[in-house]
């Protein structure tokens, strides 16, 4: 199967049929057009081979996870998906790989009507690029630095629970290959849902002032959003959501740390001010408020003690 019967079989009519897509997959290049009034937002990510999956992960969670991941940094702007490109490289044609990959990716785009516009596929080790393109209202985008000196911080979910996921898959590799059998932490890591419902419902329903999405651990994305935004922040780690079966897979502390430092969760991490929070209550399932921006810098607890912004860095500094 060549690079064009690959492309004709397994990622052309990907995903759903939206307005605003005019030329998908087939041409030189794909024609978007957006409404007036909108603006145009652009993330890319990249999931490498060993470094973001595990290469012998269920290829259809492979496909489900990279577009989740890629459009959560889309609900983190609160903007509303209109289409991804796909640069695919592979290190060899297989076809029951190929077709659980895109089944994946397909309902990810189905689920997140978002569909695939166009892409590139070439040979060597195993790496998805993944663009995605959204809109927002003009102006209306949230940002990491619109925080305000006495918003509330709260997170749209729970905590740690991708970090539990993946220590469990290291424990027992077998399990990356048993997606019927997936468990609570298992599918927060492997098959994460990007929060672009709560996304659209927060911009129709609330002032939020400053989001981030929690992909490198709350802590860390914290501190993004914090000194952005020149603020800091006091938090109230008592009110840290810990779900039991982190609980009872790590024991408290252990969560404890998953919650604070694990990434990989994609919640939306939002400030806003006190009276909005019935509203944002009202518009999202979950909501934990963690505690509120205050003047200065860096993370406090309630014991006045300073937080490390510990999470993932590609890069760490020796
Ligand atoms: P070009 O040589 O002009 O870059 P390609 O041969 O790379 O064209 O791609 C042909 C068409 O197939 C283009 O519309 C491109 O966007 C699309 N395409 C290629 N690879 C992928 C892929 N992995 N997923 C989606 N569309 C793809
Ligand atoms: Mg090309």
């Amino acid at each position: 199967m060549d690079e064009f019967a690959i492309i004709r079989r397994y990622f052309t009519r990907l995903g759903p049929v939206t307005p605003e897509v005019q030329l998908g997959v087939g041409d030189d290049a794909a024609l978007l057009k957006l409404q007036a009034g909108e603006q145009l937002v652009v993330s890319v990510d990249s999931a490498v081979v060993e470094r973001h999956f595990f290469a012998n992960t269920d290829p259809w969670a492979i496909g489900w996870r990279a577009l989740a991941v890629a459009l959560s940094d889309l609900a983190a702007m609160g903007a509303r998906p209109i289409g991804f490109t796909l640069a695919l490289t592979l290190p060899q044609v297989d076809e029951a790989w190929l077709q659980a990959f895109s089944q994946g990716l397909a309902a990810q785009a189905e689920a997140s009507q978002c569909p695939l516009i166009g892409g590139d596929t070439t040979l060597g080790a195993l790496n998805i690029g993944i663009q995605v393109l959204g809109a927002v209202a003009n102006e209306r985008a949230w940002q990491r630095r619109g925080a305000r000196e006495g918003d509330l911080l709260a997170v749209t979910g729970p905590l740690g629970l991708a970090r539990g996921g993946l220590i469990s898959v290291q424990r027992d590799p077998a399990r990356l290959q048993q997606r019927n059998d997936w468990n609570l932490l298992e599918r927060s890591y492997l098959l994460p849902r990007p929060q672009l419902q709560e996304a659209a419902r927060l911009m129709q329903g609330a002032a939020i002032h400053a989001a981030i999405d929690v992909s490198d651990g709350l802590l860390a994305d914290l501190q993004h959003l914090l000194a952005a935004s020149a603020l800091g922040a006091e938090l109230d780690l008592s009110r840290l959501p810990l779900h039991p079966e982190l609980v009872s897979l790590l024991g408290e502390d252990e969560a404890r740390a998953a919650a604070l430092q694990g990434g990989d969760d994609y919640v939306l991490l939002i400030s806003f001010a006190d009276e909005d929070l019935p509203l944002v209550r009202n518009l999202c399932s979950e909501v934990f408020v963690l505690g509120r921006c205050v003047a200065g810098a860096g993370m406090r607890n309630e014991q006045g003690q300073l937080l490390k912004p510990a999470g993932y860095n590609h890069f760490p500094e020796p």
